[in-house]
């Protein structure tokens, strides 16, 4: 992971490299594309990678199944080995490093002494608070232990998948671990949280390209989430909406809908309620990405999933199932209209049923006074 060529320019070490300026430029584009950056930015992008030392990135895997390792590793445009890695100087990767044992510890602790505050640190997995945080240890230390000395020193942490971002699956119901994200068992620290299962590999990379190009992080929502990502509603971008909007579903897993390509909502899809650009990025170069492959949306990047979109095979709750070339928005709209309709009709049936009430009692009192008076017989009126 020393790499005596760190300090030459991006470009500069992708040419000695071997990778070709048009490769370099189509890299430049899809970044620029996953930004959500006009074209313009693709020179600038290209200018900025031409002049910008690669930074100095540690990656720490905690409580995790590294799959965003995995997902790192399958990276494209052009390839993992020519690029994504070497955009970066990846200084420390447990999974993929050449170091082991105290050379590893010795990798790690020379970046957190020498280069404090300018390296990125991106964590992997959630980290264990309870019992003093002994569920997770690397080389003898305990995950909160690492992470507050690594990712407190450091520029920026990358918070990437849902475990760092939010805790994941570990801090599912009970939660036995006491598992949480970075941010919460590091507050103070500067986080970006890239939550998804696994992150797709071409928003890590584009938020550092952003850092690299315009000197800062890319704008964050309230969440600390890039918009660029996070900012738009599956359901409005995939490519089975069409179907949602004509009312066209899969009912059965391999019915005749399923094989067309219709919407997967009533099969459990989360897409509705989720927020990540998967369906204009996609998995694997491009290729595909779960809806697409046929399985329903499991809001992975939303915090908590597990416990609060299972389970992940049943519809969800109040948005209806159907909508002849009507969108959720407007749904929810006729939803809203239709209940306060609702409401308004109770209203005038309460109102009518009291006035009719009102009415029954002056007829009734009439009656009995009238009676009282000798002039009614009760019987008759009862027929
Ligand atoms: Fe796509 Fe799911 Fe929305 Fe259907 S419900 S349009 S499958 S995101």
């Amino acid at each position: 992971m020393n790499d005596p060529a760190k300090d030459e320019s991006v470009w500069t070490y992708l040419k000695s490299r071997g990778v070709s300026r048009r490769d370099f430029m189509k890299f430049c584009a899809a970044t620029a594309a996953t930004l959500a950056l006009p074209s313009p930015f693709i020179v600038r992008i290209a200018e900025a990678l031409d002049r910008k030392q690669r930074p100095s990135v540690v990656w720490l895997e905690f409580q995790d199944c590294a799959g965003n390792t995995e997902a790192m590793l399958r990276a494209s445009k052009p390839t993992i080995e020519q690029l994504v890695l070497d955009v970066i100087s990846l200084d420390y990767h447990e999974t993929i490093m050449v170091p082991a044992g105290k050379q590893a510890e010795k990798s790690l602790a020379d970046v957190v002494k020498n280069k404090k505050g300018k390296y990125i640190a991106i964590v992997e997995g959630s980290i264990p608070l309870k019992d003093g945080g002994v569920y997770c240890c690397v080389g003898g230390r305990s995950a909160i232990d690492i992470a507050r000395e690594v990712c407190g020193n450091a520029f920026v942490t990358l918070a990437v998948g849902s475990c760092a971002a939010w805790g994941g699956i570990p801090s599912a119901n009970p939660n036995p671990t006491g598992a949480v994200g970075v941010k919460e068992a590091v507050p103070g620290i500067t986080v970006v949280n890239l939550p998804g299962c696994p992150e797709n590999v071409e928003n890590i990379t584009a938020t550092i390209v952003h850092y690299l190009t315009f000197g800062t992080l890319p704008p964050l929502d309230s969440r600390n989430r890039p918009y660029f990502a996070h900012g738009k509603r599956i359901h409005d971008n995939c490519e089975r909406r069409a179907h949602y909007d004509a009312g066209q579903f899969v009912r059965e897993w391999g019915d005749e809908g399923h094989r067309r390509g219709w919407c997967l909502y009533e099969m459990g899809c989360k897409g509705p309620e989720a927020y990540l650009n998967c369906p204009s990025i996609k998995y694997n170069e491009g290729t595909s990405w779960p809806v697409q492959g046929g399985h329903g949306c499991i809001a992975c990047a939303a915090d908590n999933n597990w416990d609060k979109m299972s389970p992940f095979y049943k519809r969800l709750p109040n948005v209806p199932g159907f909508g002849v070339e009507a969108t959720a928005d407007k749904i929810g709209v006729r939803l809203a209209v239709a209940t306060a309709a609702g409401i308004a009709t109770h209203g005038i049936i309460r109102a009518t049923k009291a006035k009719k009430g009102r009415r029954e009692e002056n007829t009734e009192q009439k009656r009995t006074t009238e009676a009282q008076q000798g002039g009614i017989d009760h019987d008759k009126d009862s027929d």
